[in-house]
């Protein structure tokens, strides 16, 4: 199997299908934004907020359509609130002697992301889910305590094979965002096993149809990159998809209001600084390097939220 993780001019050229299987992202930047500023809690929507019954998405968050406008926090009160830790993990498998050593950042070997888990867990992290972060961002919602998410991108087959019976023996859950092109092709995910993964209480989440950046679609990208790919994972899974993550991480503000028109209720991008307005369609995530032992994982997680 031929793996496209070359840079995009390059598996453009040799790819006549137009079909682009690169690497999620561009960089594994750990970056952080004004961490003083995310340190310090705030209660400023609960008081300009309508009266309602506190939400407690410790267990079974309301998905975003059942939280009313009223009660949702503006973007300084979202911004304010200490961000929950956000990985993003691409392919879950060992080195292999030809992956280069950018690679290696997207690709964790099986013992290295055994041991990351078994440290999430050993720690006490609890992993929570986008219904549960949205009415946290939005409302204030009570968290599990150490909240975090685990995400995976691009539909790699070992994301099931491997990670999911990991995750499984925590009680761990995760959100995997699928690149429809990729749906049954051979090393991605099938169908049936997205649905699986859906009806075991992961969300899936849209991640375009074939990885095309987002800061230049215009027209009928929109339908072909996000409509009809979101359609689809919809018929997968038998469940509306709210939640979306930018390929490489990219956006501008003008995507913003076209994934609004579309659905996606959030959506993710990667360590960069989120969007002083829609705070909720820039969360930020960083990159689970394979080259982090558990300790290194662990420091960034602290720093870099
Ligand atoms: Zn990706």
């Amino acid at each position: 199997m031929i793996r496209f993780r070359t840079p995009l001019t390059l598996a453009s050229a040799s790819l006549a299908a137009g079909l682009l299987l690169s690497s999620c992202e561009t960089k594994p930047a750990t970056t952080s934004e004004n961490p003083t500023a995310a340190a310090v809690p705030t209660d400023s929507a609960a008081s300009t907020a309508a009266p309602a019954a506190p939400i407690d998405a410790t267990a079974k968050a309301p998905s975003p359509s059942e939280i009313p406008a009223a009660q949702r926090a503006d973007a300084a009160a979202i911004l304010a609130r200490p961000q929950v830790p956000i990985l993003c993990y691409h392919q879950i498998r060992d080195w292999r002697a030809k992956d280069s050593k950018g690679a290696k950042d997207y690709i964790v070997p099986v013992a290295q992301f055994k041991a990351q888990m078994k440290m999430l867990a050993d720690s006490g992290y609890h992993t929570i889910l986008p219904d549960q972060l949205y009415a946290y961002l939005t409302t204030g919602a009570k968290l599990p305590s150490k909240p975090i998410m685990l995400t995976f991108d691009d539909t790699d087959l070992d994301q099931f094979t491997v990670a999911r019976p990991t995750l499984e023996q925590y009680g761990y859950k995760a959100v995997y965002f699928v690149m429809t092109v990729s749906l049954g092709r051979p090393n991605y995910m099938s169908k049936a096993q997205v649905k699986q993964l859906s009806d075991e209480g992961n969300v899936i989440g849209s991640h375009t149809w074939d990885h095309h950046n987002v800061k230049k679609y215009e027209g009928q990208d929109w339908v072909t990159q996000i409509e009809k790919p979101t359609k689809t994972l919809e018929e997968i899974t038998g469940k509306k998809i709210n939640y979306f993550a930018f390929p490489f991480g990219l956006w501008r503000p003008e995507s913003i209001p076209e994934l609004k028109k579309r659905g996606m209720d959030a959506a993710f991008i990667l360590a960069e600084k989120r969007d002083q307005q829609d705070p909720l369609y820039t969360i930020r995530r960083i990159i689970a390097s394979g080259y982090w032992s558990p300790r290194t994982l662990h420091n960034s997680i602290v720093q870099s939220f």
